[in-house]
Formats: C-alpha cells, structure tokens, sequence
C-alpha cells in the first residue's frame, strides 16, 4: 500500500505545495534555529518551482538571472546543502540534480519514479518497501542507514501523448 505520494506531477498542486513548503521551511528553521537567509529561500524556490530535477550549475544559472549577479558555485552548493540537511531538498542520485521533497518531516522511504520523456519526478513512500528494506537489511545484518530508490520509465501524461 501506498502510504504518501507527492503531486510533483500535477502542476496546479505544485504551486499550493511550494507555498506549504515555503511555510514549512520557515517553522523548521526556526525550530532548528538556522537563519532561512535570503540567499537560501532565493535557491529553494528555484528547486521546488520547477517540475524537473536541477543541477546545481542550473540552481547557479537561475539565481544569477533572478539576482543580476554571479554566484560562484560553492556558495550554491552550500545553500543546497543546508536545505538537503533539512530534508527540504532531495538528490536525484543518479541525475545528480535535486528536487523539493515533499515530505520533509516523515521518514521516507525515498522512492522515486522519474519519467524519461518530460523529466518530472513523483516521490512515493511506501511502508511496506521500507520494512521488506529493512527485513532483508536484517537477514544480511547490513546496517542499512537511508534507501534511495530511483524507477524510471513514463508518466502517465507523456504516456497519454502518444
Ligand atoms: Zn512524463
């Protein structure tokens, strides 16, 4: 069973999300007594506002238009680091490119299916995929400490294109 899934792929939920998210990275850094800078926001916006993975050098170019300035690239990836410690951010391993995580506060299983046509991401957590990951981590006596599963294949609309 399908415990949580994201709307990454219905835009008209994305936006009511990213203002969610927005709300939910204040209170969190807040709470965690982490200064959301403007710098920070400026680059989680990029992330969540758009509906496919960005690479870090894509986050740079974006906000060097949004600031009318150029941003070196380890003050990018410094910003982005902070939100991944968050779990406001999520990296599409084999992409190297990140994502808005949907979930920021439930312990997710990371399960993520990515469309090879329009390049969108929907996040799944499934409990039962966590507990059958930790079952067999069990048996091998694997400490496993966090599970990133990445599917790809074709979204539902790019399937309905053809
Ligand atoms: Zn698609």
């Amino acid at each position: 069973m399908l415990t949580n899934y994201s709307l990454v792929f219905q835009e008209s939920n994305r936006q009511k999300s990213i203002v969610a998210a927005i709300k939910h990275a204040e209170s969190l850094c807040m709470a965690e007594n982490q200064n959301f800078t403007a710098l920070r926001r400026l680059v989680f916006e990029i992330i969540w506002e758009n509906s496919v993975p960005l690479g870090a050098y894509e986050v740079k170019g974006i906000l060097s238009r949004k600031t009318n300035k150029s941003v070196d690239p380890p003050t990018v990836y410094r910003a982005i680091e902070f939100l991944m410690g968050l779990g406001l951010v999520t990296k599409i391993s084999s992409l190297n490119a990140f994502i808005g995580c949907p979930f920021p506060s439930s312990t997710r299983s990371n399960f993520f299916m990515i469309c090879n046509e329009c390049k969108r991401v929907a996040e799944v957590s499934s409990s039962e995929i966590d507990n059958e990951i930790k079952s067999i981590a069990g048996k091998l006596s694997f400490a496993s400490e966090r599970q990133q599963i990445e599917i790809f294949g074709t979204c539902i609309s790019c399937k309905t294109d053809k």
